[in-house]
């Protein structure tokens, strides 16, 4: 995107100001992509770090105030709060406003939100598949979004034009966009994304319950792997609590067949079956190969 094409936006409030709030909201300003960018978040002294870093031109507490006059909103708060904040905004919405938001989740969100909102205003969902495991407006770039993915997910009879806006938008902040229903997506996700989150807690969960002595050695001969699951497990606890509770069939299919592999691994391992082995792990290495080649990694 050229940073001189005309804004998109008039207004946009961002509801939570953390990490992809505050990724969003130094995107739309650095990109040009909204005339002004209104933050709230229900913590005082994030609004006032998000105004002295220059991230949001108001921030506010009172998310009624933040979406008044916004043409979009976006919900960036763990989706577990979601539901409250839909319904304490609904009434302070102009007519014609689009609602979006940038969940990891996608049917628990259209569950969550659609109802609360008025006639009028359009709910658009979407997922940039984006992030680090920091949290808070501090650890947000504008760069984040760059040359990756959001899926946004419209249900059904959407409005199209609104759907189309809300893809521009992620497309002007570097992603590629792709349009997916909500439950493929949750499908998708609950593979790629949230059983890696679930395994990385458990390895790590693991670590954390050895003896004393052992732990430490854990730690200093972290390199051999461990170190890579520790990053992720140091992900946010809320927003994963809030993942979990949300995509819950989704992930318990996938862990199932998940305990079944480990399970026939475990048994190759028992009886020396070698080959077994070897094979399971020729076959992820193209996996691997395939991430490269969609330059994923
Ligand atoms: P974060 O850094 O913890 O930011 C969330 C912010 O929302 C915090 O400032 C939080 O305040 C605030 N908040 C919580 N409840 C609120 C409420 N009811 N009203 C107003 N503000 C509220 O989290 P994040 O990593 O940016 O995640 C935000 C969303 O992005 C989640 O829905 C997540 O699923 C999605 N997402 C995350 C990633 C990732 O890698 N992190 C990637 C893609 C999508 P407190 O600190 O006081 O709780």
């Amino acid at each position: 995107m050229t940073e001189s094409a005309s804004p998109l936006f008039e207004r946009v409030a961002i509801v939570g100001i953390g990490l992809i709030g505050s990724s969003l909201a130094r995107a739309l300003r650095q990109y040009g992509v909204a005339r002004a960018v209104v933050g709230a978040d229900r913590s005082e002294a994030v609004c006032a770090k998000a105004v002295e870093l220059g991230i949001v031109d108001v921030a506010t507490t009172e998310v009624p105030v933040a979406v008044e006059g916004a043409d979009l909103v976006v919900l960036c708060t763990p989706v577990g709060a979601y539901a409250a904040v839909a319904e304490t905004m609904a009434d302070h919405l102009m007519p014609g406003a689009v609602v979006s938001d940038v969940g990891s989740v996608k049917q628990a969100v259209v569950r969550d939100v659609a109802p609360s909102l008025p006639p009028g205003v359009a709910f658009i969902p979407a997922h940039p598949v984006a992030g680090t495991e920091h949290s808070g407006p501090e650890a947000g770039f504008a760069e984040l979004f760059q040359g990756r993915w959001c899926i946004v997910t419209p249900p059904p009879g959407a409005a199209a034009e609104a759907a189309e806006k809300v893809a521009d938008l992620w497309r002007r902040v570097g992603s590629r966009v792709e349009v997916m229903e909500p439950a493929r997506h949750d499908r998708i996700l609950a593979i790629t994304s949230h059983l890696p989150h679930l395994i990385a807690y458990t390895i790590v969960g693991t670590a954390a319950d050895l003896e004393e002595e052992t732990k430490s050695a854990v730690i200093q001969f972290s390199a051999g792997g461990f170190r890579d699951f520790t990053r992720i497990a140091a992900s946010d606890p809320i927003m994963w609590r809030d993942v979990f509770l949300n995509n819950r069939e989704a992930v318990l299919e996938v862990l199932q067949r998940f305990t079944e592999d480990l399970t026939a691994l475990q048994r190759a391992i028992r009886w020396g079956e070698g080959d077994v082995l070897q094979e399971r792990f020729t076959k992820t290495r193209a996996i691997r190969r395939g991430i490269i080649d969609a330059k994923q990694a």
